[in-house]
């Protein structure tokens, strides 16, 4: 850790690889040898498309993924893909089908309802998006145009932790806030993307991973910015790319890939998840979960503590000790430590003694 920075818990933009910010650091002034920084190169230059083609390659090793999925780099973070997807792939005869576990969820449903090809598969609403709904709550029309989930509720602190059998309907997951975080069968899966400023990156490029076969064909009405074909077919370089983003992710990638891919962050991820939930669990009632022990996000651990004052001053008396972020979103209230792939077990450590020790001087 370096001396002047302080462990950052924030939800996003989010805390990112200290290796992966020095090497970007120490290649700023002259990407590639081009002489040029990556912020002043042009998208169609050779040191350019080598980048843009290691970081979708490290992506599809990372994730399992072969010649059927394909990567796209697009922009207008996450929320513009709550309007793309009904736009391209929904209709009135064949409606979207969303399950609701929080507000991005909530949002992603928005956008279909308002062009009246959404419905919902089911939700978790009632009691405060405690939990994700299971199997057995879903609700999918046979003849859906797809599943919709949010993969990690990262306002609630919820996350899934199986794949939903949906009977031959294409699955879209909103994985904003835990892309590669751990190993999954996202063979399973059709049409992932992730605002990248959780867990990949800083905002201003959305990743998509998604089979070829729902990119090829977009609706002709769209405008040509709106229909994943055009990304496809010319490569994420229809238009130009946020280069410097695309370059931090593929770097983030490559992080990933040298400390030994998804089973290590996963491994990594849930010893950190692990230490604060045991805190909180061995607490006697001083720190309250919000989330149902069974759908525990690894990624945003949220709490309540016995009053709002206390709050206030767990989040002044945090900053203090160098941990910062860790105040809650306003819907929940409390606090919420977001330990994304980047944030150390020595960070997390210092989070869950920092939480015993305010406990006992204020319990
Ligand atoms: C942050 C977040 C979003 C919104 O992302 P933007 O890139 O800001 O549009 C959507 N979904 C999830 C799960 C998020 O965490």
């Amino acid at each position: 850790m370096e001396a002047d920075r302080i462990y950052n818990f924030n939800p996003g933009p989010a805390t990112l690889p200290l290796p992966v910010l020095k090497e970007a650091q120490a290649e700023f002034l002259n990407f590639r040898g081009s002489g040029e920084s990556i912020l002043e190169i042009s998208h169609r230059a050779k040191e350019y498309a080598a980048m843009q083609d290691e970081a979708k390659a490290d992506i599809k090793t990372l994730m399992g993924l072969g010649d059927d999925y394909e990567v796209l780099f697009m922009t207008g973070g996450a929320s513009t893909q709550f309007a793309l997807l009904p736009l391209n792939f929904a209709t009135k005869e064949k409606k979207g089908a969303y399950v609701l576990s929080g507000s991005f969820a909530e949002k992603a449903f928005k956008e279909a309802d308002h062009l009246g090809v959404g419905v919902v598969a089911a939700s978790s609403k009632d009691g405060g998006y405690k939990h994700i709904p299971q199997q057995d709550e879903l609700q999918i029309p046979k003849d859906a145009a797809y599943v919709h989930l949010c993969y990690n509720n990262t306002i609630y602190g919820t996350e899934y932790h199986y794949i939903p059998e949906t009977n031959g309907v294409p699955l879209f997951a909103d994985m904003s806030s835990d892309m590669l975080s751990r190993p999954l069968d996202f063979k399973s899966f059709d049409f992932i993307y992730a605002g990248v400023q959780k867990n990949l990156g800083p905002a201003g490029v959305t990743l998509v991973v998604a089979k070829k076969s729902f990119l090829e064909k977009s609706p002709e009405a769209l405008p040509t910015m709106f229909k994943y074909e055009t990304f496809l077919k010319k490569d994420s370089l229809y238009n130009t790319p946020p280069a410097f983003n695309i370059y931090m992710v593929g770097k983030v990638a490559h992080w990933i890939l040298t400390e030994g891919g998804l089973p290590e962050m996963a491994k990594r991820n849930k010893k950190k998840a692990d230490l604060l939930y045991g805190v909180i669990d061995a607490s006697d009632g001083f720190y309250r979960g919000h989330a149902e022990p069974a759908s525990r996000s690894f990624m945003n651990v949220t709490f309540r503590l016995p009053s709002e004052e206390l709050e206030k001053k767990f989040v002044g008396e945090a900053l203090a000790e160098g941990l910062g972020g860790v105040k809650g979103h306003r819907s929940v209230g409390g606090m919420r430590a977001s330990i994304y792939n980047a944030m150390t077990y020595e960070g997390v450590e210092k989070l869950a003694n920092f939480m015993q020790k305010f406990q006992k001087a204020n319990a």
